[in-house]
C-alpha cells in the first residue's frame, strides 16, 4: 500500500468507530488493556502485510484453486443451503472454517471478488442474530433426519461459534466494522448466561477442547471495548476448558490401556467430562488426544496466561512441545496423530488441520510472549509441513501426510482410522480422507503472512518470521512507513529490508536471530550494526530515512537431527531435507463419496540409509547446490530451488510394508552393507516433495 493511503486508512477507521487501547491508539493497534499481561508483539490490522515473491504466487494460487472456488466444487455444504447463510444444510463448523481464510486471503489481496463471496455470509451473520444474543444457524424446530456428509445438528454447539468469531475480528480488523463490537457484546453476554446451563462440553466435547478459540476472542473484545463482565467471562470458559495445563505438567501417567477409553472419538459426541479421570493423561500416551484437538488446544494455557501471568502456563506448554516431540514427533514440526495421538513412527499420519491449527496456535502464543521459539517452530512446520500436503496448483490436498511416505494410493494402512475413510487418507484429492481439512486448509497461508510483521509496544516495527513481504505501518509521531522485505528465503538466507518513511523518523525495527543461525551479520546502508541481539532479538533504533536498506546475512550449516529408532534427519536453516523421489502422478476416476483422486506412485528406489562418515560430520557430507532456474514456484520438485548432494547405500531388508515404507531399520550401524557399494542420492527441502524419506537410517 502507498504510505499517504495509511493516513486515510486511519481516519476511516477512526470514523467507524474502531477502539484501541494503550500508546498505540494512533496506530490502529489494539493492546491488551489493564489487568491483561501487556503484549510485546501486536497486530498489525489485516491488509497492512502484502506478500511478494514466492509467498505472492502461493497466495494467488490459493485464489485461483480451492480457496477461490470452494463454494463451486463443493456447493452442497458451501452453498445457499448451508446454516451460515440461514439455510437448512450444514450448520456446523464447515462453512466458518472457509471463511477464516477465505477473508484474510480476500483482504491481504485485496482482491474484490474474494471479499464478494465472503460478504454474504458475514452479512448474513451479522444481521440475523436472535434478541437473546444466539449467533449462528437457525435452530430447528423439528430434528431433522440426518444426511450423510451434513453435519446439521446440533445446531447450538459452542464450538463453530468459536471460528464464526475468529472470522468476525478478522473481518473488523480489515474493515472496522463497528457492528462486529456490538454482536459480540451482545453473544458474550448471552454466553455468560446461557453456559451455566449448558457448559462448553454439554452439546459436544470439541468445544470443551477447543476453548480457547472462543478465550482469545473475548480478551479482543475486552481490549477494544473494556466491559469487565468479559473478564468474568473469560474464567467461566477458562474453567469448562479441557484441563490442559495440569495434562501438560503431568509427566507420571497412569499406564495407557486404562485410560484408553477415555479417548471419546468413537463414543459419540456427548461425552461427559470427568476431571478426576482426564487429569491422569499425559502427552505421552497413545491416543491420549485428537489430533486436532492438541493442535488448538497447545495454546490454552497461554491464552489465559495473559489474565494469570503465572509461571505454571509457560511451562506446561514448553512441556507439552517437548513431550509430544519426543514421544509422537517428526521432523517437519508435526507428530503423529492420524486422528488420536499415534506415536512417533515416521509413517504414522500427520492431518492437514493440524497443520494449519498448530501453526496459528504458534502464532497466537508468538504474540502473547514474544518467546521466539514459537517463531522457529512456525517456520519449521510452515516451510516444511503446509507445502508439502497440497498440490502445487492447491486444488488438492491430503488429509494425511507423513515424514517417511514413499507411496500414497488408496489402501489399508496403519492409521487409526483405516477402514472409516475408504482408505483414501494420503491420496490427493478434495473429499478424500476427510472434508474438515477441505474446508480449514485455507487460514495457513494468509494468517502466516499476517504475521511476518507485528507493531512493538514502543511504536515500532518487528519482523519476528521472515518471507518476501512488505508491510505499511505509522512509526512515532504517526509518520507513515513502507518497508519491502526483498528475499527468497527460506531458501537464502540474505534478507533486504528496504525502508521508506514519509520522512526522518525516529523508531526501532526489530529482528528475530532463529536458533539455527550460527552467526548472523547485519548492516544498516553498508555500515555494520555491532550491537548483539537480546534474546535472539536484534533492536536497531536510529533514525530512519528514505533510501535506508538493512541487509541481514545468516550463516546456515548443514546439520542432523535424531528421531525414532536413532534416525536421522537433515536440516539446513528451517528447511528439513528429503530423499528425491521421482513422482508418478495417477488420476483415479472415483463414483463413491471420496471423489476423484490422484494416486502418487515412486519412480525411483527409496529404502537409502545415509552414510554414518556423512551423519558424524555433515558439513562435509552433504554439499549445498542452489539450482540456476528461479521458478516462481519454488514448492514442487521441479521448481525446488536448493538441493543436498550425498552418498547412501540401498537397504534392502527395508521394503514396502502395508503400503507404506517397512518398520525402520534401526540406526546402529552394522557391518552387513560395509562390501555395498554407495551411491550419489539427492535431498531437496521436505516441502518440495510428495514422496520422500526425512528420516532416514543410518549405515557404514
Ligand atoms: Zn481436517
Amino acid at each position: 500500500m502507498h504510505p499517504f493511503k495509511v493516513g486515510l486508512l486511519v481516519l476511516l477507521a477512526s470514523c467507524l468507530g474502531m477502539v484501541a487501547a494503550g500508546p498505540s491508539a494512533a496506530r490502529n493497534i489494539v493492546t491488551n488493556r489493564a489487568p491483561l499481561r501487556a503484549r510485546p508483539f501486536l497486530d498489525l490490522p489485516l491488509g497492512t502485510i502484502e506478500p511478494r515473491g514466492w509467498m505472492r504466487v502461493q497466495l494467488e494460487r490459493m485464489r485461483d484453486g480451492l480457496t477461490g472456488d470452494l463454494d463451486q466444487r463443493y456447493p452442497k455444504i458451501i452453498g445457499p443451503r448451508n446454516g451460515w447463510l440461514g439455510g437448512d444444510g450444514d450448520g456446523w463448523e464447515r462453512g466458518p472454517y472457509w471463511l477464516d481464510g477465505l477473508v484474510p486471503l480476500a483482504y491481504i489481496l485485496k482482491d474484490e471478488k474474494l471479499i464478494a463471496k465472503a460478504r454474504p455470509w458475514i452479512e448474513w451473520t451479522l444481521n440475523n442474530q436472535e434478541p437473546s444474543g444466539y449467533l449462528g444457524p437457525k435452530r430447528f424446530e423439528r430434528e431433522p433426519t440426518a444426511e450423510a456428509g451434513i453435519q446439521k445438528t446440533p445446531r447450538e454447539d459452542w464450538w463453530p461459534r468459536m471460528v464464526m468469531l475468529k472470522v468476525l475480528q478478522q473481518h473488523h480488523s480489515a474493515t472496522g466494522d463497528r457492528r462486529v463490537v456490538d454482536v459480540l457484546l451482545r453473544y458474550f453476554r448471552y454466553q455468560l448466561t446461557e453456559l451455566r446451563k449448558t457448559p462448553l462440553d454439554h452439546w459436544s466435547f470439541w468445544a470443551n477442547r477447543r476453548g480457547a478459540d472462543n478465550l482469545m476472542v473475548v480478551y479482543w473484545l475486552y481490549n477494544v471495548t473494556g466491559e469487565s463482565f468479559l473478564l468474568e467471562l473469560a474464567d467461566v470458559i477458562h474453567q469448562q476448558t479441557f484441563p490442559y495445563t495440569d495434562v501438560f505438567l503431568n509427566t507420571r501417567p497412569a499406564p495407557s490401556p486404562d485410560l484408553a477409553h477415555l479417548y471419546p472419538y468413537n463414543t459419540g459426541n456427548r461425552y461427559p467430562f470427568k476431571p478426576e479421570l482426564i487429569r491422569r493423561l499425559s502427552v505421552g500416551q497413545l491416543q491420549s488426544f485428537h489430533c486436532v484437538n492438541l493442535a488448538q488446544g497447545i495454546k490454552a494455557p497461554l491464552v489465559y496466561y495473559q489474565q494469570h501471568p503465572e509461571a505454571r502456563y509457560f511451562d506446561a506448554v514448553k512441556q507439552a512441545f517437548a513431550d509430544v516431540k519426543k514421544f509422537h514427533g517428526q521432523p517437519q514440526g508435526m507428530y503423529g496423530g492420524d486422528e488420536p495421538m499415534h506415536g512417533n513412527d515416521p509413517t504414522q499420519g500427520v492431518e492437514l488441520c493440524s497443520v494449519v491449527e498448530l501453526m496459528f496456535s504458534l502464532e497466537t502464543m508468538l504474540g502473547i510472549t514474544g518467546d521466539l521459539d514459537f517463531a522457529d517452530h512456525l517456520e519449521r512446520i510452515a516451510f516444511n509441513a503446509l507445502p508439502a500436503q497440497t498440490t502445487e496448483d492447491y486444488r488438492h490436498r491430503q488429509y494425511f501426510q507423513s515424514a517417511n511416505q514413499v507411496l500414497c494410493s488408496r489402501a489399508r494402512r496403519n492409521f487409526y482410522e483405516e477402514d472409516y475413510h475408504g482408505n483414501t487418507d494420503n491420496v490427493f484429492g478434495l473429499l478424500t480422507g476427510y472434508p474438515c481439512c477441505t474446508c480449514n486448509m485455507h487460514q495457513g497461508w494468509p494468517k502466516l503472512v499476517q504475521n511476518l510483521w507485528h507493531a512493538t509496544p514502543d511504536d515500532g516495527i518487528a519482523a519476528l518470521v521472515y518471507g518476501p513481504s512488505e508491510v505499511s505501518f505509522n512509526a512515532a509521531g504517526n509518520v507513515p512507513v513502507r518497508i519491502v522485505e526483498e528475499t527468497r528465503y527460506p531458501f537464502e538466507e540474505t534478507i533486504r529490508f528496504l525502508v521508506t518513511p514519509q520522512k526522518p523518523v525516529e523508531f526501532p525495527i526489530r529482528l528475530r536471530i532463529p536458533a539455527w543461525a550460527t552467526a548472523a551479520r547485519v548492516r544498516v546502508n553498508d555500515q555494520e550494526w555491532s550491537n548483539s541481539p537480546t534474546n535472539r532479538l536484534l533492536t536497531l533504533k536510529r533514525t530512519w530515512k528514505e533510501g535506508d536498506v538493512v541487509t541481514l546475512d545468516f550463516t546456515a550449516e548443514v546439520r542432523t537431527s535424531r528421531w525414532v529408532e536413532n534416525s536421522v534427519a537433515v536440516e539446513r536453516g528451517p528447511l528439513v531435507y528429503a530423499l528425491r523421489i521421482e513422482e508418478d502422478w495417477r488420476h483415479v476416476k472415483n463414483s463413491d463419496q471420496y471423489g476423484d483422486y490422484y494416486e502418487v506412485y515412486p519412480q525411483s528406489p527409496w529404502n537409502y540409509g545415509l552414510l554414518e562418515s556423512a551423519v558424524k560430520t555433515p558439513t562435509n557430507g552433504f554439499k549445498l547446490v542452489r539450482r540456476s532456474n528461479d521458478a516462481a514456484y519454488p514448492w514442487g520438485l521441479k521448481g525446488a530451488p536448493v538441493e543436498l548432494r550425498a552418498q547412501g547405500k540401498r537397504i534392502p531388508e527395508w521394503q514396502l510394508y502395508n503400503h507404506r515404507a517397512g518398520p525402520l531399520p534401526h540406526s546402529r550401524p552394522s557391518q552387513h552393507l560395509q562390501r555395498e557399494r554407495s551411491e550419489d542420492i539427492v535431498l531437496v527441502p521436505h516441502g518440495c516433495t510428495r514422496l520422500r524419506v526425512t528420516e532416514f537410517p543410518v549405515v557404514k
